[in-house]
């Protein structure tokens, strides 16, 4: 049994302050367990965050790492810094940095290498553009980012990662792919999977969806078969959204 996962990507958003009084408002309504509850919020805040959140039910996460451990690269942040701060979780090729800081398929597979190393659940994302959905190339596209992400990583350590396919078209514009649409290409990526790995890993790594998910509509993708959780940027920010989206 997968376990389901809703993790929230706060982007460039909050204070420490703000974060802080955040989790003071959550923590104590986080209750379904059989739900692993994720925030993913920027570096300045991960150490307070983790602090915070010690003997609750929520885990957090970072939004990006360098593949390097260490060395001449200014303003990067390793994964053997995250381990420091006891990390679960670290966000891997959103398209946001795929578009506007040139991450490509070959730094997000050494990037999710290096995240197992160290213990660290990578949450890797795929997605088409919508000239690519429109163009009927959805699946090739995603396909060719997991197989790339997954180079090298033994079976082992493939089922600890967790896949988000996230439309880009659907991200921060409140347009959601339709629960069925996003679960077909939720369970080609999963056959993708198998043709790598085998039946049980692909049967094992978990899939979420992100996309606009928000309290309205997180049931209804949640109740598809092959859709394991959601990446959400936006509705993640009002503690009240995360508490139901969480509870869902
Ligand atoms: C995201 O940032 O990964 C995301 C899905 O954003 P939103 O929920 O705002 O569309």
């Amino acid at each position: 049994m997968r376990k389901p996962i809703i993790a929230g990507n706060w982007k460039m958003h909050k204070t420490i302050n703000e974060a802080l009084q955040f989790i003071d408002e959550v923590k104590d309504k986080i209750k379904n367990t059989d739900v692993e509850a994720v925030i993913c919020a920027p570096f300045t805040m991960l150490y307070e965050m983790k602090k915070a959140t010690k003997g609750t039910n929520i885990k957090i996460g970072a939004q990006n790492m360098h593949f390097e451990e260490s060395g001449a690269f200014t303003g990067e942040v390793s994964a053997l810094m995250l381990k420091e701060l006891e990390i679960d979780y670290v966000i891997i090729g959103h398209s946001e940095r795929r578009q506007y800081f040139n991450e490509t398929d070959e730094t997000v597979n050494k990037k999710v290498i290096k995240a197992l190393e160290h213990g660290i659940i990578p949450i890797v994302c795929v997605g088409e553009t919508l000239q690519e959905r429109e163009e009927d190339k959805t699946k090739n596209v995603v396909k060719d980012q997991v197989k790339a992400a997954f180079e090298n990583v033994s079976s082992e350590d493939a089922k600890k990662v967790v896949i988000a396919y996230e439309p880009i078209w659907a991200i921060g514009t409140g347009k959601t792919a339709s629960s069925k649409d996003a679960n077909d290409v939720i369970s080609y990526i999963r056959e993708v999977i198998k043709d790598i790995y085998s039946e049980d890993v692909s049967e094992e790594v978990r899939i979420q969806y992100g996309g606009s998910v928000k309290p309205s509509n997180v049931e209804e993708i949640m109740n598809e078969e092959d859709i394991d959780g959601a990446l959400v940027g936006g509705a993640s920010l009002n503690p009240a959204d995360y508490v139901e989206l969480v509870n869902f």
